[in-house]
């Protein structure tokens, strides 16, 4: 079975949350603030993997999590940073989040950090100050990024093998490469892409897709063509292999226009991509007349075309030799990607919080606040004075304002409520 598309759930590790202690030691009365730092979440990289050639691992396992980061402790001891978590890929797989592509590894050795691990909360050793010289605060470690992602993985074949069903096209697969397609003589038994590996001698070796199920109206979503046309987009040269035995009785110029209008109608780039025409089965023509004037029409047209038998194998070493040597002249096309964000998380930038006015008690809400609560001693008055900096560092004073409130005025964050004052 092939996969060419996996939905999976990565979570980056939280990071540890920061150590609020004091130096003691015997004799020595007022130690100063030791608490170390926690330590940074693990963060989800993909890399690419070139025994990769599929997706399928994604089938059967979803969740991908990577280490939390420890907490700090006393005596400035920082905690333990998560480790990393690597998730290897095939070389082509697209990432995408809500529908949007955010990686393209199309390159050996290609990394993409998709989720980053939080970072460590910083101990209290970091906030004594020369006024404030036994901070009884430490801050949370944040949390590491989740995402729900999807997977994608489009062929990465030099060569497309497109024509109609049962023309031959997962035979010819099987005798120029390594790959073992089902063949059998019904329609539409190619119901995955293929890939193969040929060699086209003297070192030189490019990969082939046996596109699949190409039928009329596969572009407007019939048949099973549609899925696996997108496959044969970044392929540089197709191969348009067509029965030209005569013995399903149709007539083999008319299979080849069906097949170009199919793939024109799916993308219209796929027109002007290099094509060579294998007329295959010659071993059974049943209608040389036909034959002939196929020949004739089609390199009249301009096309080079090989008369070949994938059953017998006669004429097929040319076809790929030829194929082998156009490719040196076709450079891989680039394709564009929407670039990765490459925002860094930090806690005091994002400040994402609401203000609403509940029968005149002003309510302040969101994660930032509930960390900040989480990280201040309010019976501390170095702590709550750190509180209400922060505050006005991050805008909920003038988010405040902005709302009308008064000196007097009640405020509630969560479990405190306390009163307005400048
Ligand atoms: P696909 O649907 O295009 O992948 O076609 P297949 O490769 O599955 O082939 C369909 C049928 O045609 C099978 O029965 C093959 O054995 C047969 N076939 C393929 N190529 C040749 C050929 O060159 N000569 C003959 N006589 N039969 C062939
Ligand atoms: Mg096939």
């Amino acid at each position: 079975m092939f996969t060419d598309k996996a939905k999976i759930y990565i979570k980056a590790g939280n990071g540890g949350h920061g150590s609020m202690s004091f130096h003691r030691e015997k004799y020595v009365a007022a130690g100063g603030p030791d608490g170390g730092d926690g330590g940074k979440g693990g963060s989800v990289i993909f890399i690419t993997d070139n025994n990769l050639s599929t997706l399928l691992d994604f089938k059967y396992k979803k969740k991908y999590v990577a280490e939390n980061g420890r907490d700090g402790s006393s005596a400035r001891c920082n905690g333990k940073s998560g480790e990393n978590l690597y998730i290897k890929v095939p070389v082509g797989t697209i990432i995408k989040q809500d529908g949007k592509v955010i990686a393209d590894l199309n390159s050996k050795d290609s990394e993409f950090v998709a989720a980053k691990g939080g970072n460590g909360g910083w101990g209290n050793c970091h906030f004594a100050t020369a006024t404030r010289q036994a901070p009884k605060f430490a801050k949370l470690g944040l949390e590491g990024e989740e995402k729900e992602l999807e997977l994608e993985l489009k062929l990465l074949a030099d060569v497309g093998l497109v024509g109609f069903p049962n023309v031959g096209k997962s035979t010819l697969l099987s005798v120029i490469s390594d790959a073992k397609p089902k063949i059998a003589n019904y329609h539409f038994t190619t119901l995955v892409p293929n890939l193969g590996v040929v060699n086209a001698g003297e070192g030189e070796s490019f990969v082939v897709a046996d596109i699949p199920g190409l039928i009329e109206g596969a572009s407007q979503g019939l048949g099973l063509g549609h899925e696996f046309l997108r496959h044969v987009e970044r392929t540089r040269l197709l191969i348009h292999v067509v029965d030209v035995s005569g013995i399903e009785g149709r007539n083999p110029i008319e299979d080849f226009d069906t097949i170009n209008n199919e793939l024109k109608s799916y993308n219209a780039d796929l027109e002007s991509r290099l094509q060579i025409v294998a007329a295959n089965k010659t071993d059974i023509i049943t209608d040389q007349k036909m034959y002939d004037d196929f020949k004739t029409e089609i390199e009249n047209r301009g096309y080079k075309l090989f008369e070949i038998s994938a059953a017998t194998k006669s004429g097929v070493r040319e076809l790929i030799s030829y194929a082998g040597s156009c490719l040196k002249d076709i450079p891989i096309p680039e394709f564009e990607i929407e670039k990765p964000e490459t925002k860094i998380y930090t806690y005091e930038k994002e400040t994402p919080f609401t203000v609403t006015n509940d029968n005149g008690v002003y309510v302040v809400e969101g994660d930032y606040i509930k960390k900040l609560l989480g990280s201040c001693n309010f019976e501390d008055y170095e702590s709550l004075s750190y509180f209400q900096n922060s505050l006005r560092k991050n805008g909920v004073i003038k988010a405040l304002e902005d709302k009308g409130i008064k000196e007097g005025d009640m405020v509630r964050m969560y479990e405190l409520e306390f009163e307005f004052i400048y």
